[in-house]
């Protein structure tokens, strides 16, 4: 999927050469290739000049980390950006209902909603041992009940069988009772296919939807179908409360548009990918790894992922230093800290890491109050020239004036946050003669209810 991105990116990573920031010039040529490959793979224009200037917004004025080159890092920007188009973070099926558990497939005719039901229904029932039955509801073409029902067969499933003369609403309420009757935990409602233009059909699956109140309501779509996919999905995503995706032939050559445009155009996370005929075909969709595969770089992206880590350490080795001797600890690094803590957890977190001892002489911190005294210090540091922050004796009274105005704080706050950064300068000093328990009293003296208000 996607070669020809992958293949674009990949002469960006070549030329993009001995720079130590990326800049609005020296990514443009880059930004350039990426807009033409995603172009080509049929994604939609309004996907793409939205995630061009994500990246963009992204990568201009990052450093180059580590042993990265510009390239490289441009490749990491745009790995992370594919993942947050296609949703982030994996989103599974919703089956907490009062069972069972009702699933409704949509989508237009050949999408793979039948092929789909039998492999969810394999899914569900082999590997989370739900009790499943199939019911199809296609009474427009003879052979598609039929074709429901051997898929049911070999996925080991219960089918309930169905004629063309019924009513699909009918059909499905029948099933619903039976399901319910013999306890089954889910039920798997097959559709006809239908065009969105086609309102007649649109009008039934609303009804079907009504009648059955599924849980999750999948709109399955042929990835191969390009720009078309999505605007199927938006027609569909407007006449139905979809719950997720499926995009299915994503072993075949499809260029991959469907894969990055769907999640953006209807808000509705990518839930599974098809990948064969076979029943064993389906993978849940996960965007990290989608990235990675269209991409295609997983050397490029170890390479960056580990120049992140890299950052890490170094910074917290660095810290750990001065941490120790108590020495050139300043307000760029009483900055630092407060942010690590914060992606730490806060700090009730932290001192779950700690061991037990120094945890309970810290006392009971945890609670709302200190991620809001937090963000205000951050916000009053932030005000402040990185030369004040590395020299805080340099802050007299107009140079407090104005941070303050800056942060939107009082000057008193300003000296409250003066004075405890020179209590954690003097306790570091003290920590690094001995005793973490001074250090520790420190602390507690420091949080809540004293100066952070
Ligand atoms: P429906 O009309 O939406 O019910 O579509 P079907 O389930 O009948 O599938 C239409 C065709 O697509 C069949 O030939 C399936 O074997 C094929 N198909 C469905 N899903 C996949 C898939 O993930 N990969 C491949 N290669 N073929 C698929
Ligand atoms: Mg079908």
């Amino acid at each position: 999927m996607l070669d020809n991105l992958t293949e674009r990116l990949s002469k960006v990573v070549k030329t993009l050469r001995g720079q130590a920031r990326l800049t609005e010039d020296n990514i443009q040529e880059a930004m350039r290739e990426v807009r033409m490959a995603l172009l080509e793979a049929d994604v939609a224009l309004p996907v793409v000049k939205d995630f061009i200037a994500r990246v963009k917004e992204k990568a201009v004025g990052q450093e180059v980390i580590g042993s990265l080159s510009p390239g490289q890092a441009l490749v990491g920007v745009v790995h992370d950006e594919l993942k947050a188009l296609m949703g982030g973070t994996h989103t599974g099926l919703d089956l907490a209902a009062q069972p069972p558990a009702v699933i409704l497939r949509a989508g237009l005719q050949g999408a793979g909603k039948t092929t789909t039901t039998g492999k969810l229904g394999k899914l569900l029932g082999e590997r989370m041992k739900k009790k499943v039955l199939a019911v199809s509801t296609d009474v427009y073409r003879p052979a598609a009940i039929e074709q429901l029902k051997t898929v049911a067969g070999q996925a080991g499933i219960e089918f309930f069988p169905s004629a063309i003369e019924q009513k699909p609403v009918d059909i499905a309420l029948a099933a619903l009772d039976y399901a319910r009757r013999h306890y089954f935990d889910v039920l798997l409602v097959d559709t006809a296919g239908r065009l969105a233009i086609d309102e007649a059909m649109m009008a039934e699956i609303q009804a079907l939807h009504a009648a059955v109140r599924p849980v999750e309501t999948l709109f399955v779509v042929d990835a191969m179908l390009g720009q078309d996919a999505v605007n199927t999905a938006r027609a569909f995503n407007e006449a139905l409360p979809l719950t997720g995706v499926v995009l299915t032939k994503l072993d075949g050559d499809a260029r991959g548009g469907a894969a990055l445009s769907v999640r953006h155009v209807t808000g509705k996370p990518l839930k599974f990918a098809g990948v064969g005929e076979k029943l064993s075909g389906l993978e849940e969709f996960h965007p990290e790894r989608m990235a990675s595969r269209i991409l295609g770089m997983g050397d490029i992206l170890g390479l960056v992922e580990e120049a992140r880590r890299g950052v890490d350490e170094d910074k917290a080795r660095a810290f750990a230093q001065k941490l120790k001797t108590g020495k050139g600890f300043d307000l760029n690094d009483f900055k630092e800290q407060i942010a690590q803590m914060r992606s730490m957890g806060g700090i009730g977190a932290m001192l779950d890491k700690l061991p037990a001892q120094f945890a309970q002489a810290a006392g009971k911190l945890q609670g709302g109050t200190e991620e809001k005294a937090i963000g205000r210090i951050e916000g009053i540091i932030n005000s402040m020239t990185p030369q004040e922050r590395s020299k805080p004796d340099i802050l007299k009274a107009s140079r407090k004036r104005r941070i303050a105005a800056g942060a939107g704080v009082t000057v008193q706050e300003v000296n409250r946050l003066l004075n405890q950064f020179e209590q954690t300068q003097k306790m570091m000093k003290q920590f690094s003669k001995g005793g973490m328990q001074k250090m520790m009293r420190g602390l507690k003296g420091m949080l809540p209810g004293g100066m952070m208000r």
